[in-house]
C-alpha cells in the first residue's frame, strides 16, 4: 500500500532557500590570505550565489556539467559549493595539494568543463591545464593582482548579473558533487555524492548525539573543503544557520589558534596532524588563547591519539570527538560518543571508548568480514575487513572503475582493517596496506604508534612494515621528537614493553624532523617503506 505523502525532493536547492528566508543575518567570515577578515552575511552569500549561477548558466554550464575548483576554504568556494549543484551541475571539489600530473588525470577523468581558481594557485593550475582538453572556461577568484588574459574574473562575471535565479526542479537522485580518493594505491577514484546523500548526511550530522551544530554555533571547518566534503561541516552550518568561519590558506597552529579565539569558534573539525601542532602549542602557551566558547573539536582522517585526545581534556578542559570517514561515505560513518553508561565510567573507561572510532551513525550499518569471506562477532578482539552500506555510501566508483570493493550483496569494502565490539565501537587497526605481518601474526601500527605518543618526549610516531630477512616484515617507527626532548631506544622500547607483548615491539626507531604526510595530511606510510623499508636489511 503506497503512503499518500508528497515526493519531496531532498536536494540542496532548499538549504540555499533556507539561509535567504530565515538566516539572512548569519554571518560567514572568511580569513583572507593576508589574514585580514572578510565577514558578510548569509543574504550577502545568497545574492552572490544567485549570480554565480545566472554567470554559469550564461557561460553555457547544463546539468550534470562538471564545475571544478581549486581553492582554500573561503567565502567564495562556499559560493561555489552551493551554486553549482543548485543549478544541477555537479561541483569539482580538486585537491590542491596533489601532483600536477594527478591533478591532470583526475581533471580529464571528471570532464571538467569550467574550472574557479584562486589566483594565488594559478601557478599549479598552468602546470596541467593543457592536458585537460574538456576545460571551456577558466575563472579566476581573485586576491591581490590582475587576471590573466583569457580567464574570466570571478567579481566582475557575478557584477554583470541580477540577484535571483530561477533554480530548476532537481531529481533528489541527481548528482551534486564530485570528489576523489586520494588515490594511494592505484589511480583516484571519483565518488559521486548526490544531492539525497548530501541532505540525508546532514541532517544525521546535526543530531545531538553526533555534532548537534545548530544556529548558536561558530564552525570552522579547517579541514579542506576538497577532503570529503569538509566533511560535510559546510552543509550542516548552512542548513542550521550557524555562523561559518573559514580559515583561507593560513592553517599554521598559530593562525588557527588566533582564529578560534577571535571569533569565539564552537566547533572545529581537522585531521589529527593539525590538532598535534595546536595542543604542542598550548602546551607551551596555555593561558594565551581563551578557548571558552569551543564546544567540541572534530578529528578524524586517521586515529587521534589517545595522549591527543587525553591532552586537550586534561590540561585545557577542550573536547574532542573522534569520527571516522572516507571519501566514499560523503563522508562520516562512526563517531565516537560515550553512551549512557560510560558517562560516569573512570576517566580510562572514558577515554578507551573516545578512542575508539566510535559506532555507526543511523543509517550506515556495520560488518567485519574475515579472510575467508565470514561475517566476524563483535566481540572486540577478531580483526577483519570493515564493510559498510547505507544513503550515503558509493554503490559505484564514477566511471565504474574498483568493482571490486562492492561486494555482491550491497556493501562497500573500506580497505580498513578493524575490530568491532559488542556495542559496536570500531577500532581501526590499520588499513589493510598498512598491517604489519610479522611471521604470519598481524601487529595494529595504529596501536604502537598511539603508544609511541603517549610518551611525553615524543611528538609524532607512525608505526609501518620493514621487510626482515626471517620474519617477512616487522615494525619500524619513524619518531618526531619534541622541541628539546630526548628519548632513546631502550626509552621507546621500555615505555612500550609495559602495554605489549614482546613480538609487537618496534626492532627500531628512526628519528627524524618531521614525517611526510599525504595530500590531506595524513601520515604518509608508502613513503616511510620506500624510504627506510629496508632498514633491517641493513
Ligand atoms: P585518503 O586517506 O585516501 O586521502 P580518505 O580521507 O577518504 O582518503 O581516507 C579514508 C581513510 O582514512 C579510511 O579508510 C581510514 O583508513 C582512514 N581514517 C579516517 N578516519 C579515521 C580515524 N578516525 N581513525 C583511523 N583511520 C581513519
Amino acid at each position: 500500500l503506497p503512503g499518500r505523502m508528497m515526493d519531496f525532493p531532498l536536494t540542496l536547492t532548499h538549504f540555499l532557500e533556507r539561509a535567504r528566508a530565515y538566516y539572512p543575518r548569519s554571518e560567514i567570515v572568511s580569513r583572507n590570505p593576508d589574514k585580514s577578515l572578510h565577514r558578510y552575511t548569509y543574504a550577502d552569500f545568497h545574492r552572490r550565489t544567485c549570480q554565480l549561477m545566472n554567470a554559469l548558466t550564461r557561460l553555457g554550464v547544463k546539468p550534470g556539467d562538471r564545475v571544478a575548483t581549486l581553492s582554500w576554504n573561503h567565502h567564495r568556494h562556499l559560493e561555489a559549493y552551493f551554486g553549482i549543484p543548485t543549478m544541477g551541475a555537479v561541483v569539482h571539489t580538486l585537491n590542491l595539494r596533489l601532483h600536477p600530473n594527478d591533478l591532470a588525470y583526475i581533471a580529464r577523468h571528471a570532464e571538467d568543463s569550467v574550472v574557479l581558481v584562486d589566483r594565488s594557485l594559478l601557478p599549479l593550475f598552468e602546470k596541467f591545464a593543457a592536458q585537460v582538453p574538456s576545460i571551456r572556461h577558466v575563472i579566476v577568484i581573485p586576491d591581490a593582482g590582475p587576471t590573466p588574459e583569457g580567464m574570466l574574473d570571478y567579481e566582475k562575471l557575478l557584477a554583470a548579473e541580477p540577484v535571483h535565479f530561477d533554480c530548476p526542479a532537481l531529481d533528489e537522485n541527481s548528482a551534486a558533487m564530485l570528489c576523489y580518493t586520494s588515490g594511494t594505491t592505484g589511480n583516484p577514484k571519483g565518488v559521486l555524492y548526490s544531492h539525497r546523500s548530501i541532505v540525508l548526511h546532514t541532517l544525521v550530522c546535526c543530531m545531538k548525539d553526533v555534532t548537534g551544530i545548530g544556529e548558536q554555533d561558530s564552525v570552522l571547518p579547517v579541514v579542506p573543503m576538497f577532503h570529503a566534503a569538509a566533511w560535510g561541516l559546510p552543509f550542516d552550518a548552512l542548513l542550521t544557520g550557524a555562523r561559518i568561519v573559514m580559515p583561507g590558506p593560513n592553517l599554521d597552529p598559530l593562525s588557527l589558534l588566533d582564529l578560534m579565539a577571535q571569533e569565539k569558534v564552537t566547533v572545529a573539525g581537522g585531521v589529527p596532524t593539525i590538532w598535534l601542532g595546536i595542543l604542542a602549542l598550548l602546551d607551551q602557551e596555555p593561558k594565551k588563547w581563551d578557548l571558552s566558547a569551543m564546544r567540541t573539536m572534530l578529528i578524524g582522517g586517521s586515529a587521534a591519539p589517545p595522549a591527543m585526545i587525553d591532552g586537550f581534556r586534561k590540561r585545557h578542559g577542550l573536547v574532542v570527538m573522534h569520527a571516522w570517514g572516507m571519501t566514499e561515505l560523503n563522508p562520516v560513518g562512526t563517531m565516537a560518543k560515550l553512551k549512557q553508561q560510560l558517562v560516569h565510567a573512570d576517566s580510562q573507561t572514558q577515554l578507551e571508548a573516545l578512542s575508539t572510532q566510535g559506532f555507526a551513525l543511523p543509517y550506515v550499518e556495520t560488518r567485519t568480514v574475515g579472510e575467508d569471506g565470514h561475517t566476524l562477532p563483535w566481540d572486540g578482539k577478531t580483526m577483519g575487513e570493515l564493510e559498510v552500506r547505507g544513503p550515503w555510501v558509493a554503490g559505484s566508483y564514477f566511471g565504474g572503475e574498483g568493482a571490486d570493493r562492492f561486494t555482491a550483496d550491497g556493501w562497500f569494502k573500506t580497505g580498513d582493517v578493524v575490530t568491532l565490539d559488542a556495542e559496536g565501537y570500531v577500532r581501526i587497526c590499520d588499513r589493510s596496506k598498512d598491517v604489519i605481518k610479522s611471521g604470519g601474526e598481524w601487529i595494529s601500527s595504529v596501536t604502537l604508534e598511539n603508544a609511541l605518543m603517549s610518551h611525553p618526549a615524543v611528538l609524532e610516531a607512525a608505526v609501518f612494515a620493514a621487510r626482515h630477512p626471517h620474519w617477512g616484515e616487522r615494525p619500524l617507527a619513524a619518531v618526531v621528537l619534541k622541541p628539546g626532548q630526548s628519548a632513546t631506544k631502550e626509552e621507546l622500547t621500555a615505555h612500550l614493553a609495559k602495554q605489549f607483548v614482546k613480538f609487537w615491539l618496534p626492532d627500531d626507531y628512526v628519528f627524524m624532523a618531521q614525517i611526510p604526510r599525504t595530500s590531506t595530511g595524513k601520515f604518509l606510510k608508502m613513503k616511510l617503506r620506500e624510504e627506510h623499508g629496508d632498514h633491517l636489511l641493513k
